[in-house]
């Protein structure tokens, strides 16, 4: 197999949430890739304010209004979505209840990536809160993601709690409850060790396992693997995604503990 050499990741914080210790994933990302560079970078607009006008106005017009229809992206976005979204830009509001195509949102954060940077040997890791879904052809409709890999690859903390699916029991109790009107944050808590909630404290650990999918993506093209005990497992189910990142008693599964051993030439 063809592994391709890094030199450089680069992770950016588009405004993910304050539960994820954007500094321990790149440290982590660091002690498995050893002489590799990894470098924090913060909000990507910071570097480019005299642009947000056209940013927000391209992330404005990239909202998915209804997830059985395919969007093009909207050429006259509303004024008042354009303002919210400058605001997003400016780190003043968060992005809740707005789903964005996510190969389109990927694009528009391709573009602040710098030219310089935008070449081989280099991963570039977006971390945001922000909720993307992609149309998918065989039912045609959008589907909630935890992420796109790419240039950039992009990991959603919000996509981590929302994309994959609660255990059964969760939606079938969920009703009960809402029948008799009980409080959800019982519900949460009796089945928390099965699914990865808002301001989750082991949301750190789960995401380093995303970064990991992303620097495969990059090394051999390929960011998931079919063993659900390794991190590149591609989990539809919350219960899934726990077990191939903190349950499972093995990080990588052994042909992708060899690659990455391979990279430091063992
Ligand atoms: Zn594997």
């Amino acid at each position: 197999m063809k592994v391709r050499r890094i030199e450089k990741v680069l992770v950016y914080d588009e405004g993910a949430v304050e539960t994820l210790d954007i500094g321990e994933i790149a440290g982590y990302l660091r002690e498995k890739l050893k002489k590799v560079q990894v470098k924090v970078r913060g909000n990507p607009f910071a570097f480019r304010l005299e642009k947000s006008p056209d940013y927000a106005r391209k992330l404005a017009s990239i909202k998915i209004r209804d997830a059985s229809r395919k969007i093009a992206p909207e050429p006259e976005p509303l004024y008042g979505e354009v303002q919210y979204e400058k605001r997003r830009i400016l780190g003043k509001t968060k992005a809740f209840g707005v789903v964005y195509d996510g190969f389109q949102l990927q694009r528009v954060f391709s573009e602040l990536v710098a030219r310089e940077e935008r070449c081989l040997g280099f991963v570039h890791i977006f971390f945001t809160n922000r909720l993307f879904a992609t149309w998918e052809e065989s039912d045609k409709r959008y589907h909630a993601r935890t992420s796109v890999y790419g240039v950039p690859s992009v990991i959603s903390t919000t996509g981590l709690v929302e994309a994959p699916a609660k255990p059964r029991e969760y939606y079938l109790v969920k009703q009960q409850y809402e029948m008799l009107g009980k409080d959800l944050l019982e519900l949460k808590e009796r089945l928390k060790a099965s699914f990865i909630d808002y301001e989750d404290e082991r949301l750190t650990e789960v995401v380093k396992g995303y970064a990991m999918q992303a620097l495969f993506y990059y090394l051999v093209g390929d960011p998931f693997c079919k063993d659900k005990g390794c991190r590149l497992y591609n989990a539809h189910w919350q219960e899934e995604l726990i077990f191939a990142q903190l349950g499972s008693g093995y990080e990588l599964c052994g042909q992708h503990a060899r690659i990455l051993d391979s990279l430091h030439g063992k």
